[in-house]
């Protein structure tokens, strides 16, 4: 039976290899990987890809992406990398292994809970070091870890640092020293050791890959990198990696010869502004049966012949170059990171699981009505 479209294509072997090449080469200069899923929803399939390759754990930004995880079986300490909801933290304490924390009163919070579970759970206390997303400042992070340590039930598994994500600011060596200088300064004011010190994310690939000194840093959390193959700060293809685990296959519902130009008179369209008009005369126009409800239109690269010329909810609109497409055919797209993400989300796209399956995780019952069932 063809698998119905649209849908997202998974390769499991290239995900694999993509994270084997990463843990090999960072495994030489001393970093740890902790394989981020999130952009996969929890996929087990894709976490146990990951398992193999030799990442050291794997973490989501969300709790229920985790769950889902945990019942499939994969095998893996789990982190949680978004600071835990007070609402969450019963379930974070039964789900996740560690935590990373910003918030003092919520880490009591999880001592509270992992108390009652009988349980111990791991901090990572993220600093903020200029990027002006999530961690304690600076100044605070001294107290931070001592009310940790004085807490039953919890323990200050390390700290960590996330750039690159809201205001761009790169992790380059001076941020990596002063992130390793806040480890230093933390064991020397309260006599502890420092397990994991955590840079970042894929962006922290350049320096971590380059030539300067990793000082104390023994862990990245890496998503994009493992996934589509580039690391972050320029999106530059990394050597020997695949750029295209994931596909997004889409069929075409009309394909007919009209002008470059619309008629009329010009107001706004679904999503506010009018594209950009031709002025090539007529050309071979097609839909597509993939809209915005099902992937970010603006992350697709089109096939050699294919050009977008925009979206709407449900209709990808786009020039094909090389004669005219046949209505029901297929093309693949290669989804950026925004584009995965959404589509990997979508109720209306289905997963087919490609190349090596998890031996413990059924990769039919992987789709959207599965979570849906479990997470109503
Ligand atoms: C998503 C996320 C990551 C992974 O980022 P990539 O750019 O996909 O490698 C790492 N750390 C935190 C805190 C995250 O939220």
């Amino acid at each position: 039976m063809t698998p119905s479209a649209p849908r997202i294509e998974i390769d499991l072997d290239k995900i694999e290899h993509n994270a084997h090449c990463l843990v090999e080469q960072l495994k030489t200069r001393g970093i740890a990987v902790t394989g981020i899923t999130k952009a996969t929803r929890g996929l087990a399939a894709v976490a146990t890809a990951m398992r193999r390759a030799g990442v050291s754990g794997i973490g989501d930004a969300r709790i229920q992406n985790i769950d889902r995880m945990r019942r499939a079986r994969v095998r893996a300490s789990f982190a949680l990398t978004r600071a835990p909801m007070p609402s969450e933290v019963k379930q974070v304490i039964r789900c996740a292994d560690i935590s990373f924390n910003s918030e003092p009163a919520v880490i009591a919070q999880l001592a509270d809970a992992a108390r009652r579970a009988g349980v111990r759970h791991g901090i990572v206390l993220m600093v903020e070091m200029g990027d002006l997303r999530e961690g304690l400042m600076p100044a605070d992070l001294a107290d931070a870890a001592r009310r940790v340590i004085e807490l039953p039930n919890v323990f200050l598994q390390g700290i960590g640092c996330n750039l690159a994500c809201y205001a761009g600011v790169a992790p380059d060596a001076e941020k990596m020293n002063a992130l390793s200088a806040h480890a230093t300064a933390l064991e020397h004011g309260l006599g502890i050791h420092i397990d994991t010190v955590s840079g970042g994310n894929s962006a922290n690939l350049e320096w971590a890959l380059g030539g300067a000194s990793r000082g104390r840093i023994n862990n990245l959390r890496l998503g994009e990198s493992i996934l589509l193959g580039r690391e972050t700060l320029h999106r530059k293809v990394l050597p020997g990696l695949h750029t295209d685990a994931f596909g997004i296959v889409a069929e075409v519902i009309e394909s007919k010869r009209k002008p470059s130009a619309a008629w009329g008179r010009i107001a706004q369209s679904a999503f506010d502004v009018p594209p950009e008009q031709g002025r090539e005369g007529d050309m071979n126009r097609a839909i597509l049966a993939l809209g915005r409800q099902d992937c970010d239109p603006e992350g697709l690269t089109a096939p050699a012949g294919i050009r977008i010329l925009g979206a709407s909810s449900d209709h990808l609109i786009v020039e094909s170059q090389a004669g005219a497409l046949t209505v029901g055919s297929e093309h693949v797209f290669q989804p950026n990171y925004s584009a995965l993400l959404r589509a990997m989300t979508s109720a209306h796209v289905t997963q087919h699981v490609l190349g090596r399956r998890s031996p413990t995780h059924d990769c039919r019952a992987a789709g959207t009505d599965e979570t849906r069932a479990m997470y109503p």
